[in-house]
């Protein structure tokens, strides 16, 4: 096993930042850092992990606040999402303010990613797929050797993203689950933006929202 990877729950979301590293060469990225910054730099410390990339899955302030100062401490890249989420990356800041929030900083200097794209960091390979529904250019990262995904807000442990974001649209989520994730695999372990872990196949199981036995009935 190459992969590994730690959650730090971030902002008064509690959103989901992840860091992924190669346990053989101790190169790593961190995906979503949408806030609190000094928790992310103290746990990437603690892991001794050497950051090459910030991964953003889509452009909500929670989490992609922090990609800019992060981006600027560790001298990386910001890499995503789809393009489709530009009207959203570049209205971080006045986003947050709906939320009484602050501090976030609006993306700029990224770069897009598409269905197919793939990001490499040590001896791992994170494969894209694009998965809109929650938001237009929303992105899901997935190491196929570790059976592990970073979905964002597209999939939960018993839920779904919400739709009622400007653009978003609840058949293209599902959509996007059904014939995007699902086949990858029931042994995906997922890591949501926010709350726990689960697999595709418990949630093909038992979701309220996607599971087999609602979607056929
Ligand atoms: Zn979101
Ligand atoms: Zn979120």
């Amino acid at each position: 096993m190459t992969l590994k990877a730690t959650v730090i729950p971030v902002t008064p979301l509690s959103q989901n930042c992840t860091i992924f590293w190669c346990d053989e060469t101790n190169k790593g990225v961190v995906v979503d850092p949408g806030g609190d910054v000094p928790l992310i730099l103290e746990a990437i410390e603690k892991i001794g992990v050497d950051i090459e990339k910030i991964l953003l899955t889509h452009g909500h302030f929670d989490h992609v606040g922090g990609a800019m100062d992060l981006a600027e401490n560790l001298s990386v890249p910001i890499i995503g999402p789809h393009k489709d989420d530009e009207f959203i990356t570049t209205q971080v800041e006045a986003a947050q303010k709906m939320y009484d929030l602050s501090g976030g900083k609006d993306v700029a200097g990224n770069t897009w990613l598409d269905e197919g794209d793939q990001i490499q960091f040590g001896n791992v390979t994170l494969d894209i797929v694009h998965t809109p529904g929650h938001t237009p250019g929303h992105i899901v990262f997935y190491n196929q050797e570790a059976n592990v995904a970073q979905v964002g807000d597209v999939l939960f442990k018993g839920g779904i993203g919400r739709t009622d974001f400007p653009r978003g649209d609840l058949p293209t989520l599902e959509n996007s689950i059904t014939q995007k994730l699902w086949p990858l695999g029931n042994d995906i372990t997922f890591i949501p933006g926010h709350g726990p872990t689960s697999t595709f196949g418990a949630e093909r199981a038992t979701n309220p929202f996607v599971g087999d036995a609602v979607l056929k009935s």
